[in-house]
């Protein structure tokens, strides 16, 4: 069933501030609102400031709504005034994002249909999808990052195309493949690390570990990364970077802190699950507070552990297994 788009168009006369250049769509951009606004009151109050910051469709749990015409580009990439993401590609944002829960995941599911729709009408194939992070380095679509669920949601749209009868991705080389044309990999333009290990059969902790990268969310465009072989040096770090404690951790007051608190940050941040992104290094400062606590949560909820914040032998297995 064709997923119907209100219109809600801005103005003619705002086009200059908020649309000013005709464009050709190359690509789509995913975003997540970061605020618990539905689809309606986004998009009435983005045509309605004084603020150039724009975008073509906002979705939530019951519709989509259309704010800039897609032949006019919109403001949403942060790539700068000639930006391939400012100047080509449609803008797509996710509500509900900033407390997450079942409208969130409503609108995202929405919005994957909504995408793969899009890419049927133009014939394109799930290659034309971009993450916000893709064009400035911005951590949005912020909750599907920080739930390491990119990949996930790339597929699903994929899956929805091809329902649709739409372009089918191009199949992943095979584990030989690329095992023995050298055993490295060059970063491409929209890559993730999620992806490059998945693609080449090997864990992300590995390609970390071999490559000396500790932050994955900044792997450069052009960057050789060994997929084989034993850890570099540089990174002088050793196999065991992700020793975990044992016994249970939890918000106390005072707060526990020390070693074993920063084992647990450093490895849930790992998985994408910072204490606090973006945070004097991610809010890694051995102190079991609230903040950990959430992300202790969001790991759990995402692995269908009891959400309680909880660090226990449970969570410590989940996270261990992931890490291996
Ligand atoms: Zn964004």
């Amino acid at each position: 069933m064709t997923i119907a788009v209100k219109k809600r168009l801005v103005s003619s006369e705002e086009y200059s501030l908020k649309c000013p250049n005709p464009m050709t769509p190359e690509y789509i951009t995913i975003h997540n609102t970061a605020n618990d606004a539905s689809a309606a009151n986004e998009i009435s109050y983005m045509t309605g400031n004084s603020e150039s910051t724009s975008y073509h469709f906002a979705v939530d749990d019951k519709e989509v709504i259309q704010g800039i015409p897609l032949d006019r580009n919109a403001w949403h990439s942060g790539d700068g005034t000639n930006g391939t993401g400012n100047r080509k590609s449609i803008g797509v944002e996710i509500c509900y994002s900033k407390s997450g829960g079942a409208r969130y995941r409503a609108a995202e599911a929405l919005a994957i249909k909504f995408v793969a729709q899009l890419l049927k009408e133009r014939g394109w194939g799930v290659d034309k999808i971009r993450k916000h992070q893709d064009w400035n380095g911005k951590y949005c679509p912020h909750r599907i990052l920080s739930e390491g669920r990119w990949d996930q949601v790339k597929a699903a749209i994929a899956a929805e195309l091809e329902r649709l009868g739409g372009k089918k991705a191009p199949k992943p080389p095979t584990k030989t493949e690329t095992k023995t044309s050298g055993a490295t990999y060059t970063v491409k333009k929209g890559d993730a690390l999620s992806v490059i290990a998945q693609k080449n059969g090997v864990s992300m902790a590995t390609l970390q570990r071999l490559n000396g990268i500790k932050n994955p969310n900044f792997i450069k465009v052009g960057q050789v990364l060994k997929l084989t072989g034993s850890a570099s040096s540089s990174s002088g770090k050793k196999k065991s970077s992700y020793t975990l404690p044992s016994g249970v951790f939890k918000v106390t007051s005072p707060l526990t802190k020390g070693t074993a608190v920063k084992q647990i940050q450093t490895a849930l941040a790992a998985l994408y699950y910072y204490p606090d992104k973006g945070a004097k290094n991610n809010g890694i400062d051995g102190y079991y507070g609230p903040k950990t606590a959430n992300a202790v949560k969001r790991f759990q909820s995402m692995y269908g552990l009891p959400a309680d914040g909880i660090y226990g032998p449970k969570t410590k297995a989940k996270i261990e297994a992931l890490l291996k």
